[in-house]
């Protein structure tokens, strides 16, 4: 495990330097991109561009090796390609948001199907790019995503809201102090909600972000489980139902590092 690094650096051809990854965030200011593409020409372009612009640049070039890095790097921002071997980038994306990763990533996809597939699953996609595009055009849409995503990319380890507090780290949930089990899914939901405070899901979103599936019926699973957490949590639980809208977790005032004047508008005064 501890050479990761070698791991990733074996996958594609990287520039000499062993101890490149000694400092995988050079710049803090900028942050650490981590750059999924299986096509070396492009992560070489990709990469060269990136480290120009200020950025600390990490390369996989497989899914299940951007799965490893985004959880063992965390990076500030992640450009994805879709087009992926095994695991492509659209499964990938569902996968860390199914996990509560919201880190910002900008897609990069080849075909317009593929852009159609990315806003039609809203997966909580930044941004994306299509090929070919202009270097110039990657960092400027780069630094359009991170400064529009600056409240999530420095996402806390505890969500909390009131009384509750989950460590995303652990996955520990607390009411009050007192340790609550909560199931996987059910952890999944309610952080997920959590992660976007004020923001309205329909139960859709929810089975597409939170299962992994499009369903077409089936609203009445995410009923069921928004109960149990609920029945769980008690008066603690931060998740509201927005009359046939779906469901969000309320936003918790002290928490206020996002400035979200249009999730304000989404839900309204509370009753
Ligand atoms: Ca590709």
């Amino acid at each position: 495990m501890r050479a990761a690094g070698a791991h990733y650096a074996a996958i594609v051809s990287t520039e000499p330097g062993p101890d490149r990854r000694a400092d995988p965030d050079p710049d803090p200011g900028r942050g650490l991109v981590l750059v999924v593409e299986d096509e070396p020409a492009i992560a070489d372009v990709l990469r060269i561009n990136l480290r120009a612009a200020g950025y600390g640049v990490e390369v996989v070039a497989d899914g299940a090796s951007a799965l490893d890095a985004a959880r063992d790097l965390r990076p500030s921002a992640i450009v994805l390609d879709i087009g992926l071997p095994v695991l492509d980038g659209i499964e990938v994306c569902r996968r860390l948001r199914g996990r509560g990763d919201w880190t910002p990533v900008l897609f990069v996809t080849a075909r317009d199907d593929e852009v159609d597939r990315i806003v039609g699953l809203e997966l909580g996609a930044d941004d994306y790019i299509t090929k070919p595009f202009s270097p110039r055009e990657l960092v400027a849409r780069l630094g359009g995503v991170l400064r529009r995503t600056r409240g999530d990319s420095q996402a806390p380890a505890v969500l909390s809201a009131g009384d509750l507090s989950i460590d995303l780290t652990s996955h520990e949930v607390r009411v009050a102090g007192r340790e609550i089990a909560l199931t996987a899914t059910e952890f999944d939901l309610v952080t997920h909600l959590m992660r976007r405070p004020g923001v309205v899901f329909t139960r859709e979103q929810l089975l597409s972000d939170v299962w992994g599936y499009a369903a077409t019926a089936g609203g009445r699973t995410v009923d069921v489980h928004v109960a149990q957490v609920r029945a769980k949590l008690g008066g603690a639980s931060p998740i509201r139902t927005v009359r046939s809208v779906g469901y969000a977790a309320a936003r918790a005032p002290h928490e206020g590092a996002a400035p979200a004047a249009d999730e304000a508008r989404e839900h309204g005064p509370r009753p």
